[in-house]
């Protein structure tokens, strides 16, 4: 990481004190890592979830937790007015593609309705930069040329990537008109420790999960479908490069570089041991076939570059998925 800790620590309103940063979602997948390298950098944590999808296992212990729904725009502002926070890294969201196509307005109610919440509580308090997790693939659709950079036209096919999308807006417009930094990172597909394999969204998670366990894992559509696919570490590095650089900036968070879901069945299958054949099903709608995003934007203005390949994340993630069934079936033979 550099001297980037060093420079957010030193961006703190008081000489000596450690920046206070804000991070929602803070309790998920992605959110947590996030509050990790703050922690690591040393910064001072508080985290907003409502723990729908997130948890508290998941959290830093030397994160201060407020169990609040970001829909809630007075006991988000009555958070913010407590924990005064400089900077606000936005990672909640109600981040399920099917979830958004069977229910658009709740998704909506979270993700354009909750992110305003948001942004208006930095408004009101004083915040003086937001990070925003925005999605490089859902929000762009069908890509017309590849690798995708962020002057891509963004036609996204699902309601989740179309809020996603909507709330970029919303950043750029508190930026022009009232102030507030505001930094969007354009995730592409994230995987690593800590993603549920009981969701339907981390296809990696899923397919580890269900390959140590014995199940059977469903490849949707032909499975020449392809991802980008980064790592969680690296994402959360982005989040703390961008504490002090990017302001009123869009980022790609990609590798370039695109996998197939039967490329990744593959290579799970060797690292899990696992021998069954590929069963597949209808393709989902709402899905892109191909996208990868280019990170020359980030490698240049941030500083980012994804620093773990595909084969070192399958390799971490199974691992840690391995340790983590080794210590259930551990505590379930203690009881
Ligand atoms: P996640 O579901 O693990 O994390 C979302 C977190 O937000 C959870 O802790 C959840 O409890 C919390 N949350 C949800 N609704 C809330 C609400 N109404 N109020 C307060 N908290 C709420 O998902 P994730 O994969 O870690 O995604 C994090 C962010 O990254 C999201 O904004 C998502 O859109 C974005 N993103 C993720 C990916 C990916 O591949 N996982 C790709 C692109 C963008």
């Amino acid at each position: 990481m550099g001297n980037v800790g060093a420079d957010a620590r030193t961006a703190g309103r008081g000489a000596g004190r450690p920046m206070r940063v804000l991070v929602t979602g803070g309790a998920g997948f992605i959110g947590s890592h996030v509050v990790d390298a703050y922690i690591a950098a040393g910064l001072d944590v508080a985290v907003v979830d409502n723990l729908t999808t997130g948890s508290r296992a998941n959290l830093n212990p030397a994160a201060r937790l407020h169990e609040i729904d970001i829909r809630d725009a007075d006991a988000l502002v009555r958070v913010f007015e407590q924990e005064r926070p400089e900077l606000v890294s936005h990672q909640a969201a109600q981040a399920s593609v099917r979830l958004s196509m069977e229910n658009p307005s709740q998704d909506a109610q979270i993700n354009v309705l909750g992110s305003l919440n948001v942004l208006e509580a930095c408004r009101k308090t004083g915040v003086r930069k937001l990070i925003y997790a925005g999605t490089g693939g859902a929000s762009v659709g069908e890509p017309s040329y590849l690798p995708v950079d962020e002057d891509h036209p963004a036609n996204p096919l699902s309601p989740y990537g179309a809020d996603k999308h909507a709330v970029e807006h919303y950043c750029y417009l508190y930026q022009q008109s009232f102030g507030l930094e505001t930094t969007i990172l354009r995730y592409s597909n994230i995987y690593g420790p800590r993603q549920d394999p009981r969701g339907e969204a981390g296809v990696i998670a899923i397919f580890a999960g269900l390959m140590l366990a014995g199940g059977q894992p469903v490849v949707y559509g032909t499975g020449e479908q392809e991802r980008d696919y980064v790592y969680v570490g690296d994402v959360a590095r982005a989040n703390v490069l961008a504490l002090t650089r990017g302001a009123g900036r869009m980022y790609n968070v990609g590798t370039g570089v695109s996998v197939s879901v039967n490329g990744l069945f593959d290579r799970l299958a060797e690292l899990t041991g696992y021998t069954q054949a590929r069963k597949h099903a209808a393709a989902l709608p709402g899905e892109v076939f191909r996208i990868y995003l280019t990170n020359d934007r980030a490698r240049d203005e941030l500083g980012w570059l994804p620093e773990v390949d595909i084969d070192e994340g399958l390799r971490l993630t199974v691992e840690h998925m391995r340790a983590k069934l080794a210590a259930q079936a551990k505590e379930k033979g203690g009881r």
